[in-house]
C-alpha cells in the first residue's frame, strides 16, 4: 500500500474513532445524569422511581452493552492505526496478502482478507453446530 493510501485510510479511521468517542461520551452523560430525582419533586420522584425501576435498569444494561461493543470497536480502530504506523496495514494477518480496498473502505479495521474471513466464519459455524 502506498503512503497516500495509508494516509487515506488513516483519516477514515480517525474520523470513525472521533465519532465513536462522541457517542461514548454521550452515552456516559445520558446514563449518569438522568436520575429520577432530577426529573420531578420528592414524592412523585419516589413513585416514578419505583414504577420505572425495571425499565430503567434495562436501559442502563443496554447502554452498557452498547458502550462495551463500541469500546471494542474503538480498540480495533486503535490497532488499525498502529498497523498504519508500522506500514503493515491492509495485509491479511492469515495469508499475508493485501486486503482489497473495497473491503477496507467498508471495514477499515479489517485484519483478514475476504477469503480468510469467510474461512474463519465457516470454522465458527462448524464449532457452533457441535
Ligand atoms: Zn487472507
Amino acid at each position: 500500500m502506498t503512503d497516500q493510501e495509508l494516509e487515506f485510510f488513516k483519516s477514515r479511521i480517525l474520523e470513525k474513532r472521533s465519532e465513536l468517542l462522541d457517542e461514548l461520551g454521550y452515552l456516559k452523560d445520558s446514563t449518569m445524569s438522568s436520575t429520577p430525582q432530577e426529573a420531578s419533586g420528592e414524592h412523585s420522584a419516589y413513585a416514578f422511581h419505583m414504577a420505572d425501576l425495571g425499565t430503567d435498569n434495562m436501559e442502563r444494561e443496554k447502554a452498557f452493552l452498547y458502550a462495551h461493543r463500541e469500546s471494542r470497536l474503538l480498540y480495533h480502530l486503535e490497532q488499525a492505526l498502529d498497523r498504519i504506523d508500522k506500514k503493515t496495514y491492509g495485509d491479511c494477518r492469515e495469508c499475508g496478502k493485501p486486503i482489497s480496498h473495497a473491503r477496507l473502505e467498508a471495514v477499515p479495521h479489517a485484519t483478514l482478507c475476504i477469503s480468510c474471513k469467510s474461512n474463519e466464519e465457516k470454522k465458527k459455524k462448524s464449532n457452533n453446530s457441535k
